[in-house]
This record gives C-alpha cells, sequence and structure tokens, in this order.
C-alpha cells in the first residue's frame, strides 16, 4: 500500500504509527500516512531554524522568483494533483481544479512581495531625524489546515509566509494528506532552500507539539470551530501570534423581488458543490414571505433530484462522496435530528445508490423547508449536502436572525433593490457578504475571514493581511546630524519638532 510521509529538509521521512487515508467514492483504504509526534516537530523546527538566517537575507526580488516558478509547476502539474485531492478527498476533478486555481492565485499575489513590503519613510521628523518602518519575518511559522480544502487552504497560508521571508511548517488533514504533500515539493522544484518549508504529517500530538514549541513564533489554524478556539488559546499562552479560522453556518436570504431561477441556480451550486463541504456553503435560506419560499423550494426541488453524483474522479459531475465514512454518518444523524424536531424534509438524499460504488460515503442532496432557530439542524455546522430553508417575513428579521447565529463567515442577499443591498451589507454581522453572490470568497488581493465565532485573532488570512501576519513591524528613527552640530543633553520627553 501506498505510504505519504513527511517531508523534512528536502527528505521523505516516514513514522512508526500510521493512519488510514480512504477513498471516499469506493470506502476502501487507499495509503497510509505518517503519524507524527514531538520529534518529528522537532526536526522540523530544526531544519526551519538553521534554514531561516539565509533566506530572511534574500532579497524579496529574489524570493518571488521561487514563487513565479512555482506558481507555472502548479499550473504544469494541475492534471495530476487534481487527481489526488478529487481521490482522497472525494470532490469532483473539476471542483479540486477549482480550488487549485483559487490557490494559484495567492501565489500570483506572493510573487508581489517586493511591493507589498515596501515599508513607510518620513523624511526630516526631528533636527537631522528620518523614520522609517519595515516588515521583517518572524521566523519559523506553521499552518494546519482541514481535510476540505487540501490544496487551496495550504496556498493561501505559506506562498506569502515564505515570500516575506519565513520558514514554514505545515500540518495538513491526516484525512487527505496526499496533495498537500505533493504541492510543498514543487518548492523545492522551483528552488527554495531546504528546510524553509516542511511538512509534518499526523492528528492532535502533532498540532500540540507544533502549539507548545517556543522556536514557532505563529500559528495559521483553519478548520472547525472547537478546535479553532483551543489552538487559539493555547498558542497565545505560549506566547505566539495565532490566527484561527473556524466553521460556520452561512446564511442567504432572498428577497420577494429576487430573480428566483437565478437564486435557486447559484444556490444549487453554493448548498451542493463539493457536498457541502465548504466553510462558505450556503446552507440556510433565509426566505422573506411565504410565496418567496415557495417559489424557491417549487425551483429547487427538480434540480436536486438531478444532481449527477457519483466518484469525483469522473467527469461531469455535480457531486461527489462525504471525505469518511464517520462524516456521512454525523451528516445522516443530523438529517434523522431535523425530522425529530419537526422540519419538513422535501427532498431526501439518504437513499443514494452509486451503482458500482455500494461501499462510497455518499449523501444526496437535502432541503428541509420550515426549519426554525430552535433547531439543531439550524444551530450547527452540517458540513453536508443538506440546505434549510428558514421562512421570515421582513428583511429586518432576516438580518437579526443572522446577526444572532453564532458563525459570521459569510452570507449573501439576493434581490434587485440597492437600497436593500447597501442596507443588508451595512448591518450583518458577517465577514464576507455577497449581493447576488452567493460563494463571496475574496480573491487572493483582498483578505479572508469571518467574524464572530468563525474566526479567533485579529488579521484575517491572505491577502494584506497576511503580510502582516507574517512580519513585524520595526520603527527605526535615525540621526545623521551634519558635521557642525553637536548634541546636547535632553532631559524632556523628546517632542515633535523638538
Ligand atoms: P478539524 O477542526 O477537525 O481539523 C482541522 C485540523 O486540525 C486538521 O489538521 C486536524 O488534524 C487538526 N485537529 C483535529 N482535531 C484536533 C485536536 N483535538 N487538537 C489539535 N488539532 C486537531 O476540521 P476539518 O473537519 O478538517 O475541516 C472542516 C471544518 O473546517 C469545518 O468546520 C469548516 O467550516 C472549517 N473550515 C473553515 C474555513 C474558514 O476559512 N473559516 C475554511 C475551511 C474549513
Amino acid at each position: 500500500m501506498e505510504y505519504v510521509s513527511h517531508w523534512i529538509n528536502g527528505q521523505d521521512l516516514e513514522s512508526s504509527r500510521t493512519l488510514p487515508v480512504t477513498n471516499p467514492a469506493t470506502g476502501a483504504t487507499i495509503r497510509q500516512v505518517a503519524e507524527g509526534d514531538a520529534t518529528t516537530v522537532q526536526a522540523a523546527i530544526e531544519a526551519a531554524k538553521a534554514a531561516f538566517p539565509a533566506w530572511r537575507d534574500t532579497p524579496p526580488a529574489k524570493r518571488a522568483q521561487v514563487m513565479y516558478r512555482f506558481k507555472a509547476l502548479l499550473e504544469r502539474d494541475a492534471e495530476r494533483l487534481v487527481q489526488l485531492i478529487s481521490e482522497e478527498h472525494g470532490k469532483t476533478v473539476e471542483d479540486a481544479m477549482g480550488e487549485l486555481k483559487r490557490g494559484i492565485e495567492n501565489v500570483e499575489y506572493a510573487c508581489g512581495v517586493p511591493e507589498l513590503l515596501k515599508g513607510e519613510y518620513s523624511h526630516n521628523v526631528g533636527p537631522s531625524i528620518d523614520a522609517f518602518s519595515n516588515f521583517q519575518p518572524l521566523g519559523v511559522v506553521a499552518g494546519i489546515t482541514p481535510f476540505n480544502f487540501p490544496a487551496m487552504v495550504p496556498l493561501w497560508m505559506y506562498p506569502m509566509a515564505i515570500a516575506c521571508g519565513n520558514a514554514f511548517i505545515l500540518k495538513p488533514s491526516e484525512k487527505d494528506p496526499s496533495a498537500a504533500v505533493a504541492v510543498a515539493k514543487l518548492l523545492e522544484e522551483a528552488g527554495l532552500p531546504q528546510g524553509i518549508m516542511s511538512v509534518v504529517q499526523g492528528g492532535r500530538e502533532t498540532v500540540e507539539a507544533l502549539l507548545d514549541a517556543p522556536d514557532v513564533k505563529a500559528i495559521s489554524f483553519v478548520g472547525s470551530t472547537p478546535i479553532a478556539e483551543t489552538i487559539y488559546r493555547r498558542g497565545a499562552e505560549s506566547g505566539k501570534r495565532v490566527q484561527a479560522l473556524g466553521g460556520a453556518k452561512n446564511h442567504a436570504i432572498v428577497l420577494p423581488d429576487a430573480d428566483i431561477d437565478n437564486a435557486a441556480n447559484t444556490l444549487m451550486g453554493a448548498a451542493f458543490g463539493s457536498a457541502g463541504e465548504r466553510c462558505m456553503a450556503i446552507s440556510v435560506a433565509v426566505c422573506v414571505g411565504d410565496d418567496t419560499a415557495d417559489r424557491l423550494i417549487e425551483a429547487m426541488t427538480p434540480k436536486i433530484a438531478a444532481l449527477k453524483i457519483g466518484p469525483g474522479t469522473d467527469k461531469g459531475l455535480d457531486m461527489g462522496a462525504l471525505v469518511t465514512a464517520q462524516h456521512r454518518d454525523k451528516v445522516l444523524g443530523y438529517i434523522e435530528k431535523g425530522i425529530q424536531e419537526g422540519a419538513d424534509l422535501v427532498a431526501d438524499g439518504r437513499d443514494l445508490v452509486v451503482p458500482g460504488h455500494e461501499d462510497g460515503f455518499f449523501v444526496g442532496g437535502c432541503l428541509f423547508d420550515r426549519v426554525t432557530p430552535q433547531m439543531t439542524i439550524y444551530a450547527e455546522e452540517i458540513f453536508g449536502p443538506v440546505l434549510c430553508v428558514v421562512r421570515v417575513s421582513s428583511l429586518d428579521e432576516a438580518i437579526d436572525l443572522t446577526n444572532a447565529h453564532e458563525y459570521g463567515n459569510g452570507t449573501c442577499l439576493f434581490t434587485r433593490d440597492g437600497e436593500a443591498a447597501r442596507r443588508f451589507t451595512d448591518a450583518i454581522e458577517v465577514g464576507m457578504v455577497g449581493i447576488n453572490v452567493p460563494l463571496p470568497v475574496p480573491v487572493a488581493s483582498h483578505s479572508f475571514g469571518g467574524w464572530k465565532r468563525s474566526l479567533f485573532g485579529d488579521l484575517h488570512a491572505y491577502g494584506p493581511d497576511a503580510v502582516r501576519f507574517y512580519t513585524r513591524r520595526k520603527a527605526v528613527s535615525q540621526r545623521w546630524p551634519s558635521s557642525f552640530e553637536t548634541a546636547k543633553a535632553e532631559f524632556n520627553f523628546p517632542s515633535g519638532g523638538q
């Protein structure tokens, strides 16, 4: 059976303990991944520390050249990489290509690092005194990533961290670890010095070793909210800079004036693409007025029945399997709970059978109507192909409902009314907002992050915030007096103009 190693200092490294990796479309164990521990993490840290000083001192323009080559290699190997993603994650190859392309956007943005690292300068702030600020790398930094974007989420992190002059250690999800290593290895081919990028595999033990290591200066985490919160607290307690992105329950609000066909079509992709395993997936459709809800459900029900579902590596499908048997059972448990709590299951995907893939972890599209805020399926993140319709009577009620939810990752308003859209955009307590755009994932030049319990920390992921997250500002005041000036002892606190 194939083995997925750690990748440390340019070497594949094995561990005595392993974890199984399954193909969700068949249910078969296809690989074993190394399970790291504190020793593995220490090896990666030592390699990173040794390589860091020379990389820090490499001019940003030279670091950018590595990123240019990395981008070309990612494009060269895209077909191979999307196969790996689909095989271990279950998503369709077309969807995997989309994720890879969005990941590559971040590499392109990192190519601009000489411009992004430009400091600030003020001439003559005092007698013969000039002031400047510059941005210096932190040292060894780490990223811990979820299963649902095995290529893209790591690419949110390390291209910018490395371009800024840091050394990076990635801990990908143990559920689909192969793509992350395959992508990271391309950096070496792109000319990155060994030790600047390492991948350590495993689960909780590996993560805790990274969190507790004094030499790791910052942690970027993306995953579920309970783990994000723990990571944030533990990392901050040990003096690290931490950004921890968590779960979501993204509401799409549909106003009576919306183009229902357009809303239904785009909601299909936003709710059921990647089998709902996206942190920006729409999982709640808040319909203003019963008529709006009836029209939306009428438009969506036949589309849900017509979803093309099968092994993600086959071309032309809409949806693949869920990532693991355990996750499928969790999603099925939520559907059962929704029925018990009185929601109306108008599209039921539980009995889906994919011929030839009877052991795959498939669940078809599900649509619940008459969901109330008290129900578990409304309150909790399901992370599966389940859309809940909540009926409300006004835009204000929809805004209040969305704002009262513990999560605030993404949201969308469907309308033709500019005034309503503007009011919504101002009042909604959510980090990423779409107007007739149900998956408002910011492009690489705008940072990504939710509000409330969808993000712990101050700075968002990628984009301009990533430059700030992976660097420290240094403010320098320098005086070069002319030869006829002699400095006098000053006992008062220096103030503007001196
Ligand atoms: P997860 O929280 O189970 O795992 C994320 C990472 O944490 C993995 O690398 C995992 O190995 C590690 N981990 C798991 N348990 C741990 C523990 N007890 N201690 C330390 N580390 C631990 O998340 P997942 O199931 O891989 O991913 C799905 C979740 O990620 C969803 O909640 C989704 O909303 C969220 N997500 C959020 C964003 C975002 O940008 N906000 C993006 C993608 C996914």
